[in-house]
């Protein structure tokens, strides 16, 4: 039998407001009924509409193709990444539904999600990865994906078409460290990101090999990347380094700027930050991120959410920096990935990013 069951209904979920997943039709690859029973009841809570389960890849497959009446489509799919076995990756699963059904969101579950599994669901696009034993937290995931699809900026009423963000950071790297998840979650939710590096970091190395990597990790990431020649370690916030930031500025025409903060230990990364606030006064918002070189006296008032997915392309566009992963202290995945888990405290979510809000001249949403 390759069909578990279809579950209607929304059974209301605890909450005032509209709930999340309100008149949506959920596909469920589960290979365990008693499992796909929980993750239907959480995702009802939630509001679904319907939760139709099967239990085989094939009938996953053609019901995506095909769905029930009166479903005429599928909001979201959610896939047990244990039905793989060793002769069916998730890798290929993925690509199959990405190539069948473009654009409907798939959530993967697993018993145990390693940052292996979740570097495979990123190549897979896949919106998101959850244990199998979190019913809530997958039904929360789905969510997410159905309401980043609903309205990909993430921003109700904006009247736009695609939001435009400019991070920027004094060497290679910093973007990375300080908003690699973020830059992440948001290209791949239809924002439109660059990067602008205002140095090729000589002292870090050979300027060739890092302007390589800084390509390599924007491209990870899902972000253009603009490069200036600014000498690394004697940057001023003069006329020279506002100008270099304008011209980005002209180019992109960003809703939103991200930079480093100016509690900040390195002379470079301040002298960015204050160019960036001059060259941006005319910018909707402006935040800055937190680089291993913040003091204490970083104050974030904003957490952005991080999937594990988002956090998996942060670690991959950190390691495309070949040649700083010896060298440097802060570049170790158990920091990043604590930093970041230690964040996410104020977002109710495993991992987030902080932002230091340093004006908003609108409601658009960083
Ligand atoms: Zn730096």
């Amino acid at each position: 039998m390759s069909e578990i069951f279809e579950s209607a209904g929304a059974i209301g979920h605890g909450s005032a407001g509209p709930a999340p997943l309100a008149g949506t039709h959920i596909l469920l690859g589960e290979r365990d009924r008693e499992t796909a029973a929980r993750f239907a009841t959480a995702l009802r809570e939630l509001g679904a509409s319907s939760v139709h389960a099967v239990d085989s890849l094939d009938a996953f497959i053609s019901a995506g193709t095909a769905p029930p009446s009166p479903v005429r489509f599928w909001d979201a799919a959610v896939w047990d990444s244990g039905f793989g076995g060793p002769d069916l990756s998730l890798g290929r699963v993925l690509e199959v539904w990405r190539a069948r059904h473009p654009g409907i969101p798939m959530v993967v579950t697993d018993d145990a999600p390693s940052a292996r599994l979740a570097v495979t669901a990123l190549r897979g696009r896949a919106a998101d990865l959850v244990a199998r034993s979190d019913p809530e937290g997958l039904a929360v995931a789905v969510a997410r994906a159905v309401a980043e699809r609903a309205d990909p900026l993430g921003v109700e009423g904006s009247g736009q078409n695609s939001l435009r963000m400019l991070v920027v950071g004094a060497h290679p790297d910093d973007v990375e460290i300080g908003l690699g998840g973020t830059i992440h979650r948001r290209a791949h939710s239809g924002w439109d990101v660059t990067v602008l590096t205002m140095s090729g970091g000589g002292n870090g190395g050979d300027p060739a090999q890092r302007r390589k990597e800084a390509h390599r990790a924007a491209e990870l990431l899902g972000a253009r990347l603009l490069m200036e020649d600014l000498p690394d370690g004697s940057m001023a916030d003069d006329r020279t380094t506002v100008e270099a930031v304008e011209r980005a500025v002209a180019e992109v025409a960003p809703d939103v700027v991200v930079v480093h903060s100016e509690s900040d230990t390195h002379q470079d990364h301040r002298a960015v930050h204050r160019a960036t606030l001059v060259a941006c006064r005319k910018v909707a918002r402006l935040a800055c991120y937190q680089s291993p070189s913040a003091t204490v006296a970083y104050r974030p008032n904003r957490f952005i959410e991080l999937s594990e997915v988002d956090m998996a392309a942060k670690l991959a566009a950190i390691d495309a920096h070949h040649s700083q992963a010896a060298s440097r202290w802060y570049l170790e995945e158990d920091l990043l990935r604590s930093t970041a888990r230690y964040w996410g405290r104020f977002s109710q979510t495993r991992y987030a990013e902080p932002l230091e809000l340093v004006h908003e001249r609108n409601a658009v949403l960083v």
